[in-house]
């Protein structure tokens, strides 16, 4: 987990409890050697803020294009995006526009119905907690949403990213962190691959 800032002890607990062993990344050297990343919810400018002491924006863009699985999510979703509204700087791996705070601030922030694709299974809604979190108002071509509240896509998935505005880690449901762990291992077997390849 992308540990400066943000709600990532909830995200912590959650992989812990399907069986993973997360830790805490805040130098561009703990990124090494991880299948996955979650990107936590918290405030998108001041974990950029503190990315930018390690210059970890540029390593995680590296280990995203070598195939690491992310998870984003809320403020882990504008980081990743490319665009943000009002203008902010983002590391563009992820194929949306995003309006920051575009539901209302904190007493707007509500819990609502997330209608899910056939890709996440049975029941196809799930409770979506949302917090001062951000829309998504356009995804590219390579995007797939997985999860809508009313028409706005809230779930999406590219390649091996996947952001959620909402806060999976704060409801019982544990689909969306077992689909990330699902691409996290995808991400070790093709590590597991090359490297047989290379004959290591
Ligand atoms: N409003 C925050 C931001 O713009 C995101 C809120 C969240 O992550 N819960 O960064």
């Amino acid at each position: 987990m992308l540990a400066l800032q943000g709600d990532f002890h909830a995200h912590a607990a959650v992989l812990a409890e399907l069986g993973c062993a997360p830790r805490a990344v805040r130098t561009a050297a703990e990124l090494e050697g991880l299948d996955g990343l979650v990107m936590p919810g918290g405030e998108s400018t001041a974990m950029l803020r503190l990315m930018a002491a390690e210059d970890l924006g540029a390593r995680i863009r590296e280990r995203v294009r070598g195939g690491m699985a992310v998870l984003a999510t809320c403020a882990g979703v504008i980081l990743l995006a490319d665009t943000v509204t009002p203008p902010q700087p983002s590391l563009g791996l992820l194929a949306v526009d995003v309006l920051r705070n575009a539901y209302g601030r904190q007493p707007q922030s509500t819990v609502t119905t997330v209608e899910l694709a056939p890709a996440l299974g049975a029941p196809a809604r799930l409770e979506g907690v949302f917090i001062r979190a951000p829309r998504i108002t356009g995804t590219g071509s390579d995007v797939e949403v997985l999860g809508r509240r009313g028409a706005d896509p809230v779930l999406v998935r590219q390649g091996r990213i996947l952001g959620a505005t909402f806060h999976p880690e704060l409801s019982r449901d544990r689909r969306v962190h077992g689909l990330f762990v699902t691409m996290a291992e995808d991400a070790q077997g093709r590590a597991a691959q090359a490297a047989s390849r290379r004959g290591a």
